[in-house]
């Protein structure tokens, strides 16, 4: 339930419409615009209509959130878009990110060079993993906290900010010392403890759509995560399974317009694991940003023949710069600006 006061309500008013929806056990969300203030009552709907706010004073009406999913859903936001801060960069409104970086910290060298070429070519935060979801549990699994070392120092040397994986909840103290943005891959999205604690830890997370759910679920994973009042969600497509072998996932474009449709969280692309194959990564990037996506989380390697995992799908650090003029002019057309380095 939403409960929309009117314009120049006062402050009196509208605590007193928080404190009896929080009497009947429902939970407030305030959402404090410039004009008017939106309470989002989430609890038993029957309680909440119980109390009749659409008499109390400063109210003008109260509209039923339909969806399973209402801190997630466009109408929550009565039509706004979320804009989330990181250190300072915009994620989603008119601007487009670019998130880039490797599959897997391999070594301090690496990570730093790669760190320096991404932020020199414009790139707006780096990405790698320290702690990395593999099918086969004998493949490499990640540097683990020495990883994240790297990750801090390639942020202490080039300023951008990291986004980097959690998989297990015992890590979360070590993640959240380097992490600017924590995210959750694709095969963690129903591991609902992990997203309430992130959701408690208030970062801000890069939620992964899963292998094969519905963007209802994606949209019920991201509720796990605002509803512990962390607001900085950004969803990601990153290709599901279909019938299809010709490519490892088909990147689900309609994804884009359609969860913004639904919902007024960021959604960004990863062209990479949705691939698997290097040569589809820019006409991926390209649909996505010209359907409007607000950013894309792409895998690059200074020499991927040698990369420790997903080798196969990362762009050479050498093109990279090119790739960002190429995505930009995409992103255009979608009326968004890619952030440069200052
Ligand atoms: C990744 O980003 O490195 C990754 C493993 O992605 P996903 O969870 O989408 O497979
Ligand atoms: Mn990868």
């Amino acid at each position: 339930m939403m409960i929309v006061m009117k314009p120049g309500a006062t402050g009196k008013e509208i605590q007193a419409v928080i404190d009896r929806v929080q009497s009947v056990g429902a939970r407030t969300h305030i959402s404090a615009g410039d004009e008017v203030t939106v309470i989002g009552a989430i609890g038993d709907r029957e309680h909440v209509a119980r109390l009749e706010l659409e008499g109390a004073a400063g109210v003008d009406r109260v509209v039923p959130i339909l969806k399973p999913y209402k801190l997630a859903s466009s109408q929550f936001r009565h039509g706004g878009r979320s804009v989330i801060d990181i250190a300072g960069r915009k994620i989603g409104g008119g601007s487009f990110a670019m998130i880039a970086g490797p599959c897997t910290v391999e070594s301090r060298e690496q990570t730093l060079e790669i760190a320096r070429i991404v932020r020199d070519a414009g790139a707006t935060l780096f990405r790698g993993g320290a702690y990395k979801p593999r099918t086969s549990p004998y493949a490499f699994q990640g540097l683990g906290q020495e990883g994240l070392r790297m990750l801090a120092e390639a942020k202490a040397q080039t300023g951008l900010p990291i986004v980097t994986e959690l998989m297990d909840l015992r890590d979360l103290d070590a993640v959240l010392e380097v992490a600017d943005v924590i995210q959750i891959g694709a095969r963690s999205m129903q591991n609902y403890s992990l997203l309430t604690e992130v959701g408690r830890s208030g970062r801000p997370a890069l939620l992964k759509r899963g292998l094969s759910s519905t963007l209802e679920e994606l949209l019920m994973a991201a509720e796990y995560i605002l509803k512990e009042g962390n607001g900085a969600v950004m969803l990601c497509e990153r290709g599901i399974r279909t019938f299809e072998t010709a490519y490892r996932f088909t990147l689900d474009l309609m994804a884009i317009p359609v969860l913004k449709e639904l919902s007024h969280l960021p959604v960004i692309v990863d062209p990479s694991h949705a691939a698997g194959r290097r040569d589809l990564v820019l006409p991926l990037s390209l649909a996505a940003a010209a359907a409007g996506a607000d950013g894309i989380i792409v895998e690059v390697h200074p020499q991927p023949e040698e990369a420790i995992c997903d080798g196969a799908q990362a762009l050479p650090t050498s093109e990279f710069a090119d790739y960002m003029d190429r995505v930009q002019a995409a992103a255009d057309v979608a009326g968004k600006a890619l952030r440069t380095a200052a």
